[in-house]
């Protein structure tokens, strides 16, 4: 069988009147001064768009456009129907959905969760602050025992250390507590606010360890560590609540996570070259912030309460940190 075709060579753009046949296999053009042969096999076919002419592409480009109608059955099949046909093809399809899903999961929740925690405003990192730490303060830490003096002593060395090692340093304050059961201690919140504990000051042997953990906590607030792992943790609480307008719920929820979080390795990695720089730039070595971390894990093993989140559960990869911390 026959059927007619314009043949554009990509040479002009004029259009040859040329006569196509199947034969063998093979299409064969014929045409005023044209004689083609190729293999079905080499030939694309544009996919089916109601009436639109469907366009048979070569391998060097050139194409005829032939009416929709006029295709004939042996063209029926496109690419996409031939791939599906293919278990190959279909099996390789599953596999590079099963890796997008991954991908997603890997790169794009923790990337999803970053956008979001840029977005969320003021007013609920507030919210999520302040609750947790009357959570805190309700069912964990009792008063500081520390005396006020050394309490501000310890604040405004810190408030040097971060103005000189840093250009746009974020509104934080730093609050003191007892910490019961959760021991020697530090913690973000997503409202600038940082606790240490008196146990924590008690396990350093000098104020710079001390420092060097506010500025890894200082770290976290920076990044937005806190807010991108609770987000991450609740993510579809958090896109529910926010597609209908109520985080009300979720934001009560968070304080009991926020004791449950546990930062990546990655989120760790980035909080410590945010101390070290800050350290540095103060005339620190970094390595009083790997030495405050031998401490605290040596006394976590000491004495591990059960269910009580010690610092380095929330802060994990201590080992891998305290050599890197040493090598800065
Ligand atoms: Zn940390």
């Amino acid at each position: 069988m026959t059927f007619a075709a314009d043949y554009f060579d990509g040479h002009t753009t004029r259009a040859h009147r040329v006569t196509l046949s199947i034969d063998a296999g093979d299409l064969v053009m014929v045409g005023k001064g044209i004689a083609r042969r190729e293999s079905l096999s080499a030939l694309r076919v544009s996919e089916p768009m109601g009436v639109a002419p469907r366009l048979i592409t070569f391998r060097d480009g050139t194409h005829c456009q032939v009416a929709a109608d006029a295709l004939p059955p042996v063209f029926a099949k496109t690419l996409v129907v031939r791939m599906q046909e293919s278990w190959r093809a279909a099996a390789a399809s599953v596999v590079v959905a099963a890796l997008a899903v991954v991908a997603a999961y890997v790169w794009g929740l923790p990337a999803f969760a970053a956008w979001i925690a840029n977005r969320v405003p003021a007013s609920i990192q507030a919210e999520i602050g302040d609750g947790t730490l009357q959570f805190l303060d309700a069912r964990v830490f009792s008063p500081s025992a520390l005396p006020a003096t050394r309490q501000d002593e310890l604040r405004e060395a810190f408030r040097g250390m971060a103005r000189s090692g840093n250009d746009r340093p974020q509104p934080y304050r730093v609050l003191f507590r007892d910490g019961g059961r959760i021991g020697a201690n530090a913690l973000a919140l997503p409202d600038g606010t940082i606790l240490m504990t008196d146990q924590l000051v008690g396990l350093a042997k000098t104020d710079e360890e001390i420092l060097a953990v506010l500025a890894h906590e200082l770290g976290h607030l920076e990044r937005r560590h806190s807010l991108r792992m609770l987000i991450q943790g609740s993510i579809v609480a958090f896109a529910i609540g926010w597609y209908f307008g109520d985080l009300g719920g979720l934001v009560a929820a968070m304080p009991a996570l926020m004791l449950q979080l546990r930062y990546s390795r990655g989120l760790e990695r980035e909080a410590d070259e945010f101390a070290a720089t800050m350290m540095r730039a103060n005339g620190v070595a970094p390595s009083r912030l790997a030495d405050m971390l031998a401490k605290l894990d040596a006394a976590a093993r000491r004495d591990r309460q059960e269910g009580a989140p010690d610092y380095l559960a929330t802060h994990p990869a201590t080992e891998e940190r305290i050599r890197s911390l040493r090598e800065m």
